[in-house]
């Protein structure tokens, strides 16, 4: 089924502003809760669909992406496996509006995901950032890279168990069975949920003596490198989910993800404007008079360009298809030379004598720069 639009999900329109998003969510999730709507599929539908417009569009630079893209730049940016509704489960974005609301978020989204019913979610290895600078090159082409980075990994010496001697002793707090009832105040009124045993985690046992290398975490940092494919047309701020490879959880519980940020490197000829590039193009005072033929620098060689006679400086030419592949498409952004006329600052005998003789044939109603230019220089003076 095609995914419908984010704006459209929410019922707000495209110039809608940070509390109205939050506003029509808010709706949304009193409506379709599934805990207000249970053994209702098509409700928790709607409530999944809802949480992750919110999602992209409460979130600026996502939001951004996604008006520029549609649904593909959403898929595309969030790299392999696409964007997942259940990436929030693990973020802090929805604690301001489920205050007093979060044991529910906790039971509904805990462990492998949706319905899951999983109680492992404390277990779970942290997520880690790494930030990786591409130069334009590279972001036209694609590329592939090597991250080094350190990652917790289970512990060899206890095998990620986290014990000595693999003696353990029952929990007191949960009496074992790893879960413990709560209340809380929520939406709803007060409310009872069963979570996770925080003093276990989940396990109903305790370790009785703690692996001397982990101290009982059941895990060891290690160096990984791990390699990425950087698709082409990537933009700074995007990033790169690599699902699983951050560090694995405590005890043995499920690894995080590593997030690899793209960051752009300014280039010393381009300036990227999203799909397209601008470069500056020096050339002299005949060649703009005469006309010439340049060669122009693209980020895959070089291509010639004509500059007609009596060219201005200043003026912008393009050469189509030749600037930033988009992400994931077939579509290539423009390349846009803006031509500047130098003026030479030392002049040899020669040139001196030759531009001397040039001026006396210079007159203003020679020059062209716009016949407008002069009629507003008359104006201004009057
Ligand atoms: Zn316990
Ligand atoms: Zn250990």
């Amino acid at each position: 089924m095609a995914k419908r639009d984010y704006y459209e999900v929410l019922g707000i329109d495209k110039a809608a502003d940070g509390s109205a998003i939050k506003k029509a969510y808010r709706k949304s999730a009193m409506k379709y809760h599934p805990d207000k709507n249970k053994d209702d599929p098509a409700a928790e539908e709607k409530f999944k669909e809802a949480s992750e417009a919110y999602e992209v569009l409460s979130d600026q630079d996502k939001r951004a992406r996604y008006d520029r893209f549609g649904h593909a730049g959403m898929q595309d940016a969030f790299g392999q496996g696409g964007f997942g509704w259940k990436d929030f489960t693990h973020g802090s974005e929805f604690e301001d509006i489920f205050s007093g609301f979060s044991s529910i978020f906790d039971t509904f989204f805990g462990g492998g995901g949706y319905g899951g019913g999983g109680r492992q979610r404390v277990n779970r290895g942290e997520d880690l950032q790494i930030s990786l600078s591409l130069s334009l090159k590279e972001i036209a082409r694609g590329v592939d890279k090597k991250i080094k980075i350190n990652v917790q990994i289970p512990c060899s010496t206890c095998k990620g168990s986290g014990s000595k001697d693999g003696k353990t002793r029952t929990c007191t707090q949960c009496n074992g069975s790893g879960q413990v009832r709560q209340m809380r105040r929520s939406f709803f009124g007060h409310m009872s949920t069963v979570v996770s045993c925080p003093t276990c985690h989940g396990k109903g046992k305790i370790i009785t003596d703690a692996c001397p290398v982990c101290h009982g975490d059941g895990r060891v940092g290690e160096a990984k490198t791990l390699n990425v494919h950087i698709p082409a047309g990537v933009a700074e701020g995007q990033y790169i989910r690599m699902r699983s490879q951050g560090n694995t959880g405590p005890n043995g519980g499920p690894s995080g993800d590593i997030l690899v940020l793209i960051h752009e490197k300014e280039d010393d000829i381009f300036e990227r404007d999203g799909d397209n590039l601008i470069c500056e193009y020096p050339i002299s005072y005949s060649q703009a008079a005469l006309g010439t033929e340049l060669d122009i620098p693209t980020l895959t060689g070089k291509v010639k360009m004509k500059v007609p006679a009596g060219t201005q400086s200043g003026r912008v030419f393009r050469l189509k298809g030749q600037g930033l592949t988009r992400l994931n498409s077939g579509y290539h952004g423009d390349l846009f030379i803006r031509v500047a006329v130098i003026t030479p600052t030392r002049l040899n005998a020669e040139e001196k004598q030759l531009l001397e003789k040039l001026a006396k044939f210079d007159s203003a109603k020679k020059l062209h720069p716009g016949k407008s230019f002069f009629q507003k220089l008359k104006e201004f003076f009057v």
